[in-house]
């Protein structure tokens, strides 16, 4: 039995080895492909693995077609853009994410960047407290949830939307308050922090007349995908509301062009950094290892994702 760990952007040392003494335990061969520059090098790598686990590299139908042995693939993540679904389910291969692992330390990075901008970007000048400000939460899953807590400890109003948490208790007893209606949420929220996953719904989903919905001044905080944002219709946005703000761990295909227009009020991480914690990197890569070795010895697929 043999995992593969394909990582264009490798695990930390500590994690690497973690997944090597899990697959050892386990009985299994563990291989790893550290910083490929080709999809030929994935392809023969993965050509006798039982199982893969990647970061966000990309598991197309042409890698999963050269996978002949392959049962199992692990997103190390929460996110699993980067994993055709179809091609795995046609081939009978599970893929699964990692959900919960990376949340704390996305959720700490959405924090921080409110109160970044809240302070003109840590530059001179006045700038605002969040404490007090309303907080919008838009999706109420792992990383929404630690962010709403966190959100209230600094003082903040929390409000939070998602269409799949319909039991107002959920809300309720983290001192949020439920709210149903996408609309509702965002007129409503100095601060709007984005957790809601890249679906075929919610691509391009939040643009030009959500954004001019929000308050004066209010600011959009992406640590979601990029490929919700509507870029034409937040580049309109930052033009006629000239108190509006717009930061992103992931960079927006126009970032260059937002930097210059829009100075203070827009920035964009250079690299995506939510999850880039060791604490992340090492609960993650365990975590995969650990799903994969329940999947052999007990056929467990809690966290599959192409049910
Ligand atoms: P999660 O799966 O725990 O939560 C996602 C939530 O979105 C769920 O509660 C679900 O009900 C809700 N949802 C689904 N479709 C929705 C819709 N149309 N409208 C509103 N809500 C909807 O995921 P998570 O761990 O909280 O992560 C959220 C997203 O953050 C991920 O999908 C991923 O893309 C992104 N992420 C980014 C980083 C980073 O490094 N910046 C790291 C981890 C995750």
């Amino acid at each position: 039995m043999k995992i593969l760990v394909a990582t264009e952007k490798p695990f930390s040392r500590e994690a690497t080895e973690g997944i090597e003494a899990i697959a050892r335990e386990a009985g299994f061969a563990c291989e790893l492909l550290e910083k490929y520059t080709s999809v030929d090098e994935l392809k023969r790598a993965v050509a006798d693995a039982d199982a893969l686990i990647v970061r966000s590299d990309k598991v197309t139908a042409e890698v999963i077609e050269a996978a002949r042995a392959l049962k199992i693939v692990v997103r190390a993540g929460a996110g699993y853009d980067n994993l055709d679904l179809g091609a795995c389910t046609a081939r009978g291969i599970v893929a699964m994410n990692t959900p919960g692992q990376n949340s704390n330390a996305v959720a700490e990075l959405a924090v921080s960047m409110m109160i970044f901008m809240a302070r003109n970007q840590f530059t001179p000048g006045t700038g605002h407290e969040i404490s007090g400000k309303r907080l919008g939460i838009h999706a109420y899953g792992n990383v929404g949830r630690i962010v709403a807590r966190y959100g209230r400890a600094l003082g903040m109003e929390v409000s939070a939307f998602d269409p799949f948490v319909t039991d107002p208790e959920v809300f309720a007893r983290d001192g949020v308050r439920m709210v149903t209606s996408v609309r509702e949420l965002y007129e409503n929220s100095d601060y709007l922090s984005l957790h809601i996953p890249a679906t075929a719904e919610t691509k391009g989903s939040i643009g030009y007349d959500l954004l001019m919905s929000m308050p004066e001044g209010a600011t959009l905080v992406n640590t979601a995908r990029k490929e919700v944002i509507d870029e034409a219709g937040l580049a309109r946005a930052l033009a006629e509301r000239s108190g509006l703000k717009y930061v992103t761990d992931i960079a927006p295909d126009s970032a260059a062009e937002l930097a210059e227009k829009f100075g203070k009020r827009f920035f964009a991480t250079p690299k995506k950094m939510g999850a880039e914690t060791a604490e992340a990197n090492v609960n993650a890569g365990l975590a995969a290892a650990r799903q994969i070795v329940a999947f052999f010895k007990e056929g467990v697929t809690r966290f599959q994702v192409n049910r």
